[in-house]
C-alpha cells in the first residue's frame, strides 16, 4: 500500500522554481533514499512532506500530496499532527537542552501522556530502538547536550520514534557523525523498516545501496529516475 502519493509538485522560493512538478509515491515499511548532487532540491522536497516549508517566508507550493487519503495541504490539515505522524530527523544533532529522558518523553507529553509507566516503557522502547539504551541507561537524568554528536543524533530519533509516527524523515542523518555513529543509524533504520516508512535524504551512494529499498534521483528539481536500488546500482 502506498503511504504518501504526490502530485505534480512545484515549489517556488519566491520566483524561483525549486521543484519542477514531482510525481512520487511511497510504499508503506519501505526505506527510501532521495539522493542527487547538492542543491537539486532533496531536502526540499522532504520539508514538502511534512510542511516544513511553511516555515519559510515566501515559499509557494503547488500540486497535491497526500497521506494516506488526506491531502497535507488542504485548509483543515491540523499540521500539528500531521508532524507528529511524518517525524523529521535533522543534519546536525538538535536535543533539546535538558535531559535524555525529557527530550524522548517529549512529543508523549505534548500529547498529554501522564502515567509515568507508559512514559518510561515508551522512553526505554525508543532509546532501545535507536540502538542508544545501553549507553544512556544509567544517564537518563543527565543533559543531552552531554553527549557525543553521534549519541545526540541518536536520541534526536528516538525522540522521533516515541510518538510512534507513520512516516519518518531524515535529511542527511549521518553526514555530521563519525562511521561509527552513522552505522548505528543505518542498523536503526534497517530495524525499524517493518514499523515505520522511511525516507532518507543522503549524498552517500553506499549508504542508499545499503539501506534503501528504492531510491529516487533528483536532478535540478526534477525526478529523474526512480526504482528498486537493486536496480539502481551496479554492484561489482
Ligand atoms: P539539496 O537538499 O538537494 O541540496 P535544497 O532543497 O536545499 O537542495 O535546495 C534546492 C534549491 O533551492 C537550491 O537552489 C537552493 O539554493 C534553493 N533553496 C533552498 N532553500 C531555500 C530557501 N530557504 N530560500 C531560497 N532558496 C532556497
Ligand atoms: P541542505 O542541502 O541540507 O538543504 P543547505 O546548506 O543547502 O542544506 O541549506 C541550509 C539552510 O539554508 C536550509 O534551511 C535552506 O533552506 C537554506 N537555504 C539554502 N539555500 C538558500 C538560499 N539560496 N537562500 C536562502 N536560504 C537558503
Amino acid at each position: 500500500t502506498k503511504i504518501i502519493t504526490s502530485k505534480d509538485v512545484h515549489l517556488y522560493y519566491g520566483k524561483k522554481e525549486a521543484l519542477h512538478g514531482i510525481n512520487l509515491d511511497f510504499e508503506e515499511h519501505q526505506i527510501t533514499a532521495l539522493i542527487g548532487p547538492s542543491g537539486c532540491g532533496k531536502s526540499t522536497y522532504l520539508r514538502c512532506l511534512n510542511r516544513m516549508n511553511d516555515l519559510i517566508k515566501g515559499v509557494t507550493i503547488t500540486g497535491s500530496i497526500k497521506l494516506e487519503d488526506e491531502d497535507i495541504y488542504a485548509p483543515q490539515t491540523d499540521v500539528v499532527n500531521l508532524r507528529k505522524r511524518v517525524g523529521m530527523v535533522f543534519q546536525q544533532p538538535n536535543p533539546f537542552p535538558f535531559s535524555v529522558y525529557e527530550n524522548v518523553a517529549y512529543g508523549l507529553r505534548l500529547a498529554g501522556e501522564k502515567d509515568k509507566h507508559v512514559l518510561d516503557e515508551r522512553v526505554e522502547t525508543s532509546l532501545k530502538q535507536a540502538a542508544i539504551w545501553d549507553e544512556v541507561k544509567d544517564h537518563l537524568y543527565e543533559n543531552a547536550l552531554a553527549f557525543s554528536g553521534g549519541q545526540q543524533q541518536r536520541i534526536c530519533v528516538a525522540r522521533v520514534l516515541a510518538v510512534q509516527p507513520e512516516v519518518v524523515l531524515l535529511d542527511e542523518p549521518t553526514s555530521a557523525l563519525d562511521p561509527i555513529s552513522s552505522a548505528k543509524i543505518e542498523d536503526t533504520l534497517m530495524n525499524i523498516r517493518h514499523e515505520y516508512t522511511v525516507i532518507i535524504v543522503t549524498h552517500n551512494m553506499q549508504q542508499a545501496s545499503r539501506i534503501s529499498d528504492k531510491t529516487a534521483f533528483l536532478l535540478n528539481g526534477d525526478l529523474v529516475e526512480f526504482s528498486k536500488t537493486e536496480k539502481m546500482f551496479i554492484h561489482p
